[in-house]
């Protein structure tokens, strides 16, 4: 048996009950078979036993009172999976769904994808089961404060840099960075996705979305295509979803429907985004209001977004939004690209159809990594006391989108398997920090 299946199968065994755990380890030592049977050096030094293994969790309990006057009690984690390429990096996620599982899958994908960048940093996740829907500010306040009355100890600027991810935006980073502040007395660039009165960057905001369309925009350009005229799908109306409309939408493509975890809207004229901002932005409200601002759009509840005929699909929302049936939709209506917004929106089986039937599809971990990338140049910001422009930011942005896509693009055609962005991401990323981890002996 191969080095990688015995290396998967261990996994499994040693970390039970965590299936998106599993699910990530299992696309990513697949598609490294191939190349590290090439590199039997890998297997001595133990390389992927250790890429597989946190190199420290770390849970706690949240206690915090609610408007009622009642005590709650919530799980935090913070999983620190390997500094080998520069400290610490990843966002916290606030949902109820959060579990070890689910904040090791993003650790583990979170390893490659800032590798993928060519920045200097490492890869964590962290995050609570604690739910944001419905708490009043004062409840949100509490939590943070809570959550961060534990979380200071474990990080620091060369140590450990958090962010946001769902559930997380800029009020919870600002309540998680006052508190911060507080306990250590110092004002650092500790936490990214900072509002930009205390050292945030121009264009954070932004970087997910606008960088995921700029990645999808090279890799059509390369193949004969571009996204003007074109009609795309995306999942999701948070962050992510907003500022990919919005690109998607300054290059002349239409997005006809957005979602949330309720429902989805199709809107045949095209999606008019001010609505959906002053609905999830403004007001926090559900995406089924959307049809009362738009006479002919249509709201339907429950799942259903991927039957809707597109070019493009840009899954924003969560993992696992995409399986076989909506893969099957999608290459029935002759999608031409997916390109993944979300972190692992696609289950494996919808991946493996998809690049089967020769369409485009782009992975998470290159894809969305143009966040972390601006968080990234956020901390060169904070550590230089420095504030560049937006253009600069969005420029920047640019480039390295279109650099992860040449890398992944020219790694996959170097092992074989040209078009395939899951094999080109996952051997590019992997490359630089098992040679980090091979020049810094067993640790
Ligand atoms: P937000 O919290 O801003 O938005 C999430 C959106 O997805 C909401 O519309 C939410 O709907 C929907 N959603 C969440 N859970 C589910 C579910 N179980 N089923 C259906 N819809 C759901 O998060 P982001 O936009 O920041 O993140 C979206 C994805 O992008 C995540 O996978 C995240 O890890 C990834 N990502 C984010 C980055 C960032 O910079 N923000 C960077 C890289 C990746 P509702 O309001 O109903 O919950």
């Amino acid at each position: 048996m191969s080095y990688t299946k015995r290396v998967l199968e261990k996994v499994i065994k040693l970390n039970p009950n965590e299936p998106e755990f599993h699910q990530a380890a299992t696309e990513v030592l697949t598609s490294l078979q191939p190349y590290v049977d090439a590199h039997p050096e890998y297997e001595k030094a133990g390389i992927l036993e250790r890429l597989c293994e946190p190199e420290r969790i770390i849970i706690f309990r949240v206690p915090w009172i609610d408007d009622s006057g009642k005590v709650q009690v919530n799980k935090g984690y913070r999983v620190q999976f390997n500094s080998a390429i520069g400290p610490y990096k990843g966002g916290l996620r606030f949902h109820p769904s959060v579990s070890l599982s689910i904040i090791k899958f993003l650790g583990f994908e979170q390893v490659l994808k800032n590798s993928l960048t060519g920045l200097p940093i490492g890869g964590g996740k962290g995050g609570s089961d604690f739910d944001p829907k419905g708490k009043s500010e004062r409840e949100i306040m509490a939590f943070c404060q809570s959550f961060m009355t534990e979380l200071y100890r474990h990080i620091g600027e060369d140590t450990d840099v958090p962010a946001g991810d769902i559930g997380v935006g800029e009020r919870e980073i600002g309540y998680l960075y006052g508190q911060y502040k507080r306990l250590v007395n110092s004002f650092s660039g500790v936490l990214t996705c900072k509002g930009l009165s205390y050292g945030g960057s121009l264009g954070r905001t932004e970087a997910t979305g606008y960088g995921l369309v700029y990645l999808v925009e090279e890799m059509l350009r390369q193949h004969g295509h571009s996204i003007e005229g074109k009609t795309v799908a995306v999942s999701g109306a948070g962050n992510v979803a907003i500022y990919a409309t919005e690109k998607v939408q300054q290059l002349g493509g239409k997005v006809v429907s957005m979602s949330d975890s309720d429902g989805f809207v199709y809107d045949a004229e095209g999606i008019d985004l001010q609505v959906v901002r002053e609905i999830k932005e403004v007001r926090r409200g559900r995406l089924s209001e959307y049809a009362r601002y738009r006479k002919n759009a249509v709201y339907t509840p429950g799942k259903g977004i991927w039957n809707i005929k597109c070019d493009i699909a840009l899954p924003c929302a969560t993992q696992n939004e995409l399986n076989e049936e909506d893969a099957k939709e999608l290459i029935k209506n002759g999608v031409i690209a997916v390109g993944e917004g979300a972190n692992m929106p696609t289950t494996l089986r919808a991946t493996e159809m998809l690049i089967e039937n020769r369409v485009l599809f782009v992975p998470g971990k290159a894809a969305n990594a143009g966040g972390v990338a601006v968080s990234g140049l956020e901390m060169s910001q904070n550590s230089t006391r420095t504030a560049w422009s937006f253009e600069k930011v969005d420029r920047k942005l640019r480039e390295i989108m279109i650099n992860i896509y040449d890398n992944i693009s020219s790694v996959a055609k170097e092992v074989g398997q040209e078009d395939n962005f899951v094999v080109g991401a996952n051997v590019a990323g992997f490359k630089k920090i098992a040679d980090a981890m091979m020049r810094q002996g067993i640790v």
